[in-house]
């Protein structure tokens, strides 16, 4: 909101005139209606594709739409990147027509002295044109790095062409910030480092990503044949017994088919052990409410955050119904320590 203030007391410095000063605001404002139509172009091709986009964070160059999750497909990272600069090169040439119906042709600048209405959309027609271009510049984070890195994606794969779309967009940061600070334009050396570290940032996210990706449920679980099951009908003291003399903590309730009824936990086990009410069997303590996954889930993505939001210490891990095995905290833990090792050697 500083912005439009700024614009409208410098311009009424430079000219005097309260209405040169409101140009200044009506511009800057449509200069953001610009910004915003920009990231709306990414936010909705994005969420045509099924992905979320959270937050718009709108930055004097060019708003940052954030996606949650990178696009798998790298194509689709293509088409999002995009979209952004298409809406200005669509609404560039509107503006440039309309100032031209108004017999406008020339450039003056607004900011600084006001002008009438069709210098004024000229002047958007212009802005739009530098936004689309600016963006489309291969200097990743932005737009044009997003794209570079989509097209190589489908080549080299994703780590690779991260690194590479980075190292183009750190040239480009490189020589944009010397440029800035020779010629005194202090915003680009600014934008400069924001593309510097948006670049390297962006390209740890997709290495932790693809040293994430593939590691699945069962490649990790306990399989079924070591783990200990029991039935509705085992009697308590026998869990009680497993629990305080067996290496196992949670225990999957299955029928005599293998299909999974519920879960009897540690801390429920001892609990009523210790509890004043007399527990005959497992039926009578077993939750039948329990959260499962697929031996296919991905490990981290749906493993852990299942644990996670469970509370729980072990999820029975399920195949149309059938208990083929069970995933506990540890195993995630271990996996993760694996993956944290492997990165140190990248
Ligand atoms: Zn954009």
């Amino acid at each position: 909101m500083l912005l439009p203030i700024f614009f409208a007391f410098y311009s009424y410095q430079n000219t005097g005139s309260l209405v040169a000063a409101l140009v200044a605001v009506v511009v800057i404002l449509a200069l953001f209606v610009c910004v915003l139509l920009h990231e709306f172009g990414h936010s909705l091709v994005a969420q045509r594709l099924g992905l979320e986009v959270p937050d718009i964070t709108l930055l004097p160059i060019g708003g940052l739409a954030r996606l949650k999750v990178l696009p798998e497909k790298p194509v689709d990272e293509v088409k999002i990147a995009i979209a952004g600069p298409l809406v200005n090169i669509v609404l560039a040439p509107i503006f440039f027509a309309v100032a031209f119906l108004l017999g406008t042709d020339q450039s003056v600048n607004v900011l600084e002295r006001g002008g009438s209405a069709g210098q004024v959309l000229f002047f958007l027609g212009l802005i739009n044109v530098f936004l689309a271009v600016f963006n489309l510049i291969p200097a990743f984070p932005m737009d044009g790095g997003r794209v570079l890195r989509g097209l190589l994606a489908t080549r080299v794969g994703p780590v690779r062409a991260t690194d590479i779309a980075s190292a183009v967009g750190q040239f480009f940061a490189f020589v944009f910030f010397i440029f800035g600070l020779l010629s005194g334009n202090l915003l680009l050396a600014l934008i400069a480092v924001f593309i510097f570290f948006g670049a390297s940032g962006e390209s740890q996210i997709v290495r932790q990503r693809e040293l994430m990706r593939g590691l699945t449920v069962s490649d990790v679980m306990g399989t079924k044949r070591r783990t200990e099951t029991v039935t509705p009908y085992h009697n308590f003291g026998q869990v009680l017994d497993s629990v305080i003399h067996g290496y196992q903590e949670d225990f999957p309730v299955v029928d005599e088919s293998g299909r999974l009824l519920g879960m009897v936990t540690r801390n429920e086990i001892l609990a009523a052990a210790h509890s004043p009410n007399r527990y005959g069997t497992v039926r009578e303590l077993m939750k039948t409410e329990v959260p499962t996954i697929s031996p296919h889930a991905d490990l981290f993505a749906d493993g852990y955050r299942i644990l996670q939001e469970s509370g729980l210490r072990a999820l029975p891990v399920v195949e149309s119904g059938e208990l083929v095995g069970m995933l506990t905290v540890d195993d995630v833990g271990q996996a993760s320590l694996l993956r944290d090792l492997r990165k140190q050697q990248f």
